[in-house]
Order: C-alpha cells, then sequence, then structure tokens
C-alpha cells in the first residue's frame, strides 16, 4: 500500500512542477530553461525534462534566442497558443462581448451585443450566435467560460443570483448545450487580470482588493496571491455591504454601498437636482461625461463628487479596517473618476481607518479596462485547460 501512495505522490509531484513550469512560462513568455530553474528552484534536468514532455504535448514551443556574452545562447519558451482555443463569454447587464481565446492568454474579440433581460432568451440568441459561427463553435466546443455580474455556484455550471439583471438561480449548463462551461464572477477575473498584468503584485504573496466599478460594484479580494472565495463561493460582494437605512437596492434590500456610488446612481445625482441631461445612452457613457464636466468646474458635478467621495471613502475605510490589504485598487469605470477626488478619497480613508491600516495604498488600475474580465477569462481558461491536460 505504501508503495501505491508513493506512486501517487510522486504523480501529483511532477504534475504540481509542470503546472508551476506552465505558469512561469504564461506569465513570463521568452523565458529560459534557465531561469524557470533559478525562479522555481528546481534543477535544470527537471525543468529540461518538463520542458520536453510539454513540447512533445505541443502545449509550449520554442522560438527565438537569448544571446549571453558567454556564447551560450538560450531558447525563448513560449505557451503554444493553437494548442487549445475556447469562447469567453464577457455577460454584462446592457451588453455582453463574446471572444475567442487561445492557451497563450490572447483572444480575439468577436462581437458584442445588448443583453436580453430574459435569460432563456439570452442564452437562446447566444445559442444561435455560437451555432451560424463556425470560428464560434470549434472554440465553443472545447471550452466555455462566462463573467458573471453576481455570484455563481461552487461548481461553477450555475447563477445563483446576479441582482443588476434580477437573475435568480439559472443552470446555464442545461440552457447552454455544451461540453465543459465554467463561470466565474467577473470581478473575480478582473482581479486575476490585475494581478497577472502587474510584477509586483504577482511576484510576491500579495494582499490586496479590488474595486471593480461596472452597473454595481463587485470586488475581489486577493490574500497571500490567492483569490478568496469564501465558503458560499461569493466573497467579495462589497456593493451590498450595508452602510445606511436608506435606498433600496436591486439585491432587495436597503443601504448597500452601491446604492450611494455606483455609476448611474453617480449620474442620477447629477441629472435630478440641476435638471440637465447627461450626454450619452448607457450608464456608461453618462458617468464618463459627469467626469469630463467635474475637470471643467461645473459646479453640479463637484457638488455631486463631494457627495460621492464621502460615501465612497466611508465604504474603503469598512474594507480596510477588516482586510487590512497593501493596496486597493480601483478599476472598470472608477478609472474614470477625476484625480482630484481619489486624491481626497484617499485622504479621507487614511485620516479614519485604525491608525495600523494607514499605510493603505489607494489607486486606479493601470490597465486597459475595456478587456479586464476578458483577460481574465483568458488566464483561468489557460490554467484550468493545463490542469485538465495534465491529469489525463
Ligand atoms: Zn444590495
Amino acid at each position: 500500500l505504501k508503495g501505491k501512495n508513493e506512486f501517487i505522490n510522486s504523480k501529483v509531484m511532477r504534475n504540481t512542477n509542470k503546472l508551476k513550469v506552465l505558469e512561469l512560462i504564461r506569465t513570463e513568455p521568452g523565458i529560459t530553461r534557465n531561469l524557470i530553474s533559478s525562479v522555481s528552484e528546481l534543477d535544470i534536468s527537471t525543468v529540461s525534462k518538463i520542458i520536453s514532455d510539454l513540447m512533445d504535448r505541443k502545449a509550449v514551443i520554442e522560438k527565438g534566442l537569448v544571446y549571453s556574452r558567454l556564447g551560450r545562447h538560450s531558447k525563448k519558451l513560449f505557451l503554444n497558443k493553437d494548442f487549445s482555443n475556447f469562447l469567453i463569454l464577457d455577460l454584462g447587464v446592457n451588453s455582453s462581448v463574446l471572444s475567442v481565446g487561445y492557451f497563450d492568454t490572447s483572444f480575439d474579440t468577436v462581437e458584442e451585443f445588448e443583453t436580453h433581460r430574459d435569460p432563456e432568451e439570452f442564452f437562446e440568441i447566444l445559442n444561435q450566435k455560437i451555432k451560424s459561427n463556425p470560428f464560434l463553435e470549434s472554440a465553443a466546443n472545447n471550452f466555455t467560460i462566462i463573467g458573471v455580474p453576481g455570484m455563481v455556484n461552487s461548481t461553477h455550471q450555475k447563477i445563483l443570483f446576479a441582482p443588476n439583471l434580477k437573475w435568480n438561480d439559472i443552470d446555464v449548463s442545461k440552457l447552454l448545450p455544451l461540453f465543459h462551461i465554467y463561470l466565474e464572477n467577473d470581478s473575480n477575473l478582473a482581479v486575476i487580470a490585475e494581478q497577472f498584468e502587474n510584477t509586483d503584485r504577482r511576484s510576491k504573496p500579495s494582499n490586496f482588493l479590488y474595486i471593480f466599478m461596472r452597473e454595481g460594484i463587485g470586488g475581489g479580494i486577493i490574500t497571500n496571491g490567492t483569490l478568496y472565495k469564501g465558503a458560499f463561493n461569493s466573497a467579495g460582494e462589497i456593493g451590498h455591504m450595508k452602510i445606511s437605512d436608506e435606498n433600496e437596492c436591486f439585491c432587495g434590500r436597503k443601504g448597500c454601498w452601491e446604492t450611494f456610488v455606483s455609476i448611474s446612481r453617480v449620474a442620477n445625482e447629477y441629472e435630478k437636482p440641476s435638471g440637465k441631461k447627461l450626454d450619452g445612452k448607457t450608464s456608461y457613457e453618462r458617468f464618463r461625461n459627469i467626469c469630463k464636466l467635474y475637470e471643467v468646474n461645473d459646479i453640479h458635478a463637484k457638488k455631486v463628487f463631494k457627495k460621492f467621495s464621502e460615501k465612497f471613502a466611508t465604504g474603503i475605510t469598512n474594507l480596510v479596517n477588516i482586510l487590512s490589504p497593501e493596496s486597493v485598487i480601483i478599476g472598470g469605470e472608477g478609472v474614470f473618476i477625476p484625480d482630484e477626488i481619489i486624491d481626497v478619497v484617499r485622504d479621507k480613508v487614511k485620516g479614519s481607518v485604525l491608525w495600523v491600516n494607514n499605510g493603505i495604498e489607494i489607486v486606479k488600475s493601470s490597465l486597459n479596462q475595456t478587456n479586464v474580465t476578458v483577460k481574465g477569462a483568458a488566464i483561468t481558461a489557460s490554467r484550468l485547460i493545463s490542469k485538465k491536460v495534465l491529469s489525463e
């Protein structure tokens, strides 16, 4: 029996090492065997063996050389883009985006379409789109990953609750007859992209909170370098943190943080008292316009953002006292908030958190926010496919 366990353990070890090597190539395309060996602390012969196995499987390719002064050139390693492709759906409250992703975490966006508010209709429309496009269909037949503006169950097949869509308990695996579907909360995907793209944040076991502002407000929590999901798979629903007894929320409760600081709330706060209409069809466009109005000293925009900064700082203060992260990163539409307001919020938070937390860094995300969920989905799918392939 002991012998059998040892056999199983060594297979698990080998796979763990292979996943480690794949992850290094994923985050550092062009890395060499020597560098993998020194970063991973695996000896060079183990690394070489792993690489040759991954190349046999066509998961890794060599392309180009790194030249050294000693004349010993090393080959650059990359994930093979064509090893596997997959479908990515970024399910938004107003519109959704379909892309095809690849094993090397790159992706091509195919189309954006309006999100039908009826879930059955929505997935029927999606089905038609997939069936009528061979490019989408072949990707979908491999793997489909969906970013959801809400909570999903632990098997990643059901939408439990998406407040802004008013969708409850949707079994996506039944509505979308595809082989392999994986759902993930959109803020979790965004924080994965934030960590992946930022060398500082991924190279150490960092602790940070990502505030993802789209129609609602989501949160992604990274503790000691890993995503925190909680016992019921729904950690990070920071938009539904109760800060008052006023304001009805889409979640059916009262006083949620996002009823005070969501982008549509900010736009409405401007339009009602001023009697002026903001330009733009979507809440995104209206929010970006009020940010611009602030920059040109529009008096109503100034007032709205003064109130916003107070409520925004209250929520962040609570979160910082609970999580004690090194950074709070504001992403999504939040990157359009005027810098002056971010400065005000930072000062307010630093002045009101428990003093032990006042080294907190509060910054806007430096990533391009247009594709942040799609990028996070591509990274997640590439990791899941690696695990699946190595277990075969
Ligand atoms: Zn709520």
